[in-house]
């Protein structure tokens, strides 16, 4: 029979969100609240990046996607602050004894311009990671030639690492 790796030593994540601006709310992408005049509406606060690195974090443990674990149709997660389905999801990496290496995102919307915000956006989200800034790529396109002018779309991918910690205590197989 073939070897079965139950823990290889690295995973990888992949997640996708999208929500719709509407006016009267305010705006956060990566944790981080951004001027404008309009916000994106639905699941909690509609911080489609967390909502994005939380749903890449849960596909590369092979859990329950945000939506399952935090059901839309719930009450309670009405304007949530998105860093808890955040949190949930790490704590599930970590439980499956797992690091978060690095992430890479690409944002697409037509409005604000995020240029000015890149870095504010990826210190947050370094520090809700764990992880230095150099480890948090984000990219922010305009959605050329799509229609979704009233649209934010999030795609990121993550990469874990074994954690060494999680180790500790097992013994190891003797040779003979
Ligand atoms: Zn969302």
């Amino acid at each position: 029979m073939p070897k079965i790796n139950s823990r290889p030593a690295t995973r990888i994540g992949y997640g996708f969100d999208s929500h719709e601006f509407r006016a009267g709310i305010p705006l956060k992408i990566g944790g981080v609240k951004l001027d404008h005049d309009r916000g994106l509406g639905g699941h909690s606060d509609g911080d489609v990046l967390l909502h994005a690195i939380t749903d890449a974090l849960l596909g590369a443990v092979a859990a329950p996607d945000i939506g399952a674990l935090f059901p839309p149709s719930d009450a309670k997660w009405k304007g949530a602050d998105s860093i808890v389905f955040l949190r949930e999801a790490l704590k599930r990496v970590r439980g499956a004894g797992y690091a978060v290496a690095n992430m890479d995102a690409s944002l697409i919307l037509a409005a604000p311009k995020i240029g000015p915000h890149t870095s504010a956006i990826r210190m947050r989200v370094a520090n809700l990671l764990a992880v230095t800034p150099d480890c948090v790529g984000l990219k922010a396109k305009t959605p050329e030639g799509l229609n979704l002018e009233n649209a934010a779309i999030a795609h990121v991918v993550v990469l874990l690492q074994a954690s060494r910690n999680t180790s500790r205590g097992k013994k190891r197989p003797r040779r003979r």
